[in-house]
């Protein structure tokens, strides 16, 4: 008896609660649907009844089945099960109130989240992709062998690597990265030509393939689908991402990203397609066969040092930006992402290094705020090539632009350790610099 008094007393609440919840549900929308688009001829403030239907209320003032449907299984469609004769106490478990509540909901959608996550978490785990290990390994032993070599090399050959290193080093800054990933500037036919060939010299895979990562890079920054997420750590986000088998949302964002711009391009779909003997000729014969052929350089030694060495030097520049660039530094145009400002990584990577600002603005030909050329060497070749006509419609950002963002998300370091340092300063009242309506304030004060 004092169970089945229990258990009336728990069914009549819920019947209560559900009571109530409809009728301000039904109030609710009919307020808000029916007063917005009052019919014609009818009452401003019209009875439940007199609506257009449009509140997906029916003549009776009864919830009409187009009323339930945006809902799915939420609380008009409960309200409809309460009703039917198998159901005569209003309540089943399926039917449970918390199923009403949107932000209970919410939340058992967020569980429901978690739980797909750390199901898909659990399926990755990152296999050695062995030949890349042992191709990374090769390059960088081959490249130590190669630095010892140089002590006893050709003065010529030294002169040779840092021209080689530079010509490459332009072929990834000013052609996969500024031109290809980022369409940060056109550039001409023959720049392309020539752009293709210095990027075939780095040998850092074909454009189209680099640029799809970097794009994917940039889009889903310190993500999974990140391809060298640098919250996994910097050896990751240094080479760790090139031998290991990529996130599996890695592998889907590949699929999304739109590359119909570099599929239209000719010179880079060709690069594409004759990448491997592209590879073997400008990254491996020409630079080892020029000192032997012009200055009698010895051929093995060339090789280690022109082929070893100078390609795990760029390859390691090119990998500063992706850990370095993410870790130490300042970020003064956002301070909630990962990339920074590392001056050094700029002096070595040509004016790749001012990362915080090139996460922020990406499309920007500079890659960064000043246009110094002595840390970025690409925009000063970027710059000529455009005043060779080569180059045109190079991309920027406004100063106004940029201090909006720097004021909105920066870390407060803007300016601080450059020529512009404290540009933003006033000397005191006088100075032409004291902003519009500082000046109209205290004029008032004054007054
Ligand atoms: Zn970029
Ligand atoms: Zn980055």
């Amino acid at each position: 008896m004092r169970e089945n008094l229990k258990f009336f007393l728990r069914c009549a609440t819920r019947n209560h609660t559900l009571f109530l919840y409809d009728l301000f549900q039904v109030g609710t929308t009919h307020h808000t649907m029916c007063l917005s688009s009052p019919v014609s001829g009818q009452s401003q403030t019209p009875a439940v009844g007199q609506c257009n239907g449009s509140c997906g209320l029916d003549s009776n003032g009864n919830r009409s089945a187009s009323a339930n449907a945006p809902n799915g299984n939420g609380v008009l469609k409960h309200r409809g099960k309460a009703h039917t004769e198998d159901d005569n106490l209003g309540y089943k478990e399926e039917n449970a109130v918390y199923k009403e509540n949107p932000a209970l909901d919410t939340q058992q959608d967020q569980k429901l989240k978690d739980t797909e996550q750390a199901e898909e978490e659990e399926e990755y785990h990152p296999q050695i992709r062995w030949p890349d290990l042992g191709a990374q390994t090769f390059l960088h032993v081959g490249a130590l062998y190669g630095l010892y070599q140089l002590f006893y090399a050709n003065f010529y050959t030294f002169l040779w690597v840092v021209v080689t290193v530079w010509v490459s080093g332009i072929g990834i800054t000013a052609g996969a990265h500024r031109l290809w990933s980022h369409k940060s500037y056109t550039a001409s036919l023959p720049l392309r030509i020539l752009l293709a060939f210095a990027f075939s010299i780095a040998g850092q895979r074909d454009a189209y393939t680099w640029a799809l990562d970097h794009r994917i890079h940039h889009k889903f920054s310190e993500t999974d689908a990140d391809p060298h997420n640098a919250k996994r750590g910097f050896f990751f986000a240094h080479v760790g991402w090139l031998f290991l088998t990529p996130h599996p949302k890695v592998v889907a964002k590949r699929k999304v990203i739109d590359m119909s711009d570099l599929e239209a391009d000719a010179v880079c779909m060709f690069q594409r397609k004759y990448y491997i003997p592209l590879f073997a000729l400008c990254s491996i014969i020409l630079p080892v066969a020029v000192p032997w052929y012009f200055w009698n350089e010895d051929l093995w030694m060339s090789f280690w040092i022109n082929f070893n060495m100078r390609f795990t030097w760029t390859l390691n520049v090119a990998f500063f930006v992706n850990s370095v660039a993410h870790m130490y530094g300042n970020k003064p145009y956002d301070k909630n992402i990962m990339s920074v400002e590392a001056p050094i990584v700029s002096l070595l990577a040509m004016g790749e290094g001012w990362h915080n600002y090139h996460h922020v603005f990406p499309w920007d030909y500079k890659t960064g705020e000043f246009g110094n050329y002595s840390l970025n060497i690409t925009t000063g070749f970027i710059d000529f090539c455009a005043w060779l006509g080569l180059a045109k419609g190079r991309k920027s950002v406004s100063p106004d632009m940029v201090i909006r963002r720097a004021a909105k998300c920066g870390d407060g370091t803007r300016f601080l350790d450059d020529d512009y340092a404290h540009k933003d300063q006033v000397w005191g009242f006088g100075d032409k610099d004291i902003p519009r309506e500082d000046l109209q304030e205290l004029a008032k004060m004054q007054n």
